[in-house]
């Protein structure tokens, strides 16, 4: 028993890596870089939801798709001025996540018959799309926090904000009539 904890503890200790001199500095070109990959993905999401919003039946899911497209615009934008207040020019690097998730909504497109199936379906991508966004905006605005810029904590959480109401918009049209229909149409069969 003591021998097992001994060798834990040893395995544990390797695997620890030891923080540079240079920590703050390393933090600041982690949030740059993390800052590029989302540039990235809002500009694919700009492409990406016409797309959607042609592929979907609901009129309330197409309009949630659009008004999320605009505010997109805004969230690219918002970004622009969080790369300003860096001093550094605003450049995407392609993010792998966003590509994949973009991709998967596009094979369910593939995979389903326009109507209410293929509605749970875009609901589900998109679902998935702002869950990341969530995640990346929430890291984002910690990061700026610890490295002191307020302003660009406060750009970051506004986009935040918008994100997590595009899932609840997202979720209330899943529950108020879109996977409610789409349980019909398999009933249907
Ligand atoms: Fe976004
Ligand atoms: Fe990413
Ligand atoms: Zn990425
Ligand atoms: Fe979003």
């Amino acid at each position: 028993m003591k021998t097992t904890e001994t060798k834990k503890e040893n395995t544990a200790s390797k695997q620890k890596v030891a923080a540079k001199s240079s920590a703050a500095d390393g933090l600041r070109e982690l949030f740059i870089d993390s800052l590029k990959d989302i540039y990235w993905a809002e500009k694919a999401l700009t492409k990406a939801l016409p797309k959607m919003a042609k592929n979907a039946t609901s009129q309330n899911l197409i309009d949630a798709i659009n008004d999320h497209l605009t505010v997109t615009h805004e969230q690219v934008s918002r970004l622009e001025e969080v790369f300003t207040i860096f001093g550094e020019k605003a450049t995407a690097k392609k993010c792998d996540a966003m590509e994949g998730l973009i991709k998967e909504g596009e094979g369910i497109l593939e995979e389903t018959e326009p109507g209410a199936v293929r509605d749970a379906g875009i609901i589900a991508a998109s679902q998935k799309i702002e869950h990341y966004e969530i995640a990346t905006y929430g890291t984002l605005a910690a990061f700026a926090k610890t490295l002191g810029e307020d302003d660009a904590v406060n750009l970051l959480l506004q986009t935040l904000e918008e994100e997590k109401e595009a899932d609840v918009t997202l979720t209330e049209a899943a529950y108020n009539t879109i996977n409610f229909d789409a349980a019909g149409e398999e009933a249907a069969e």
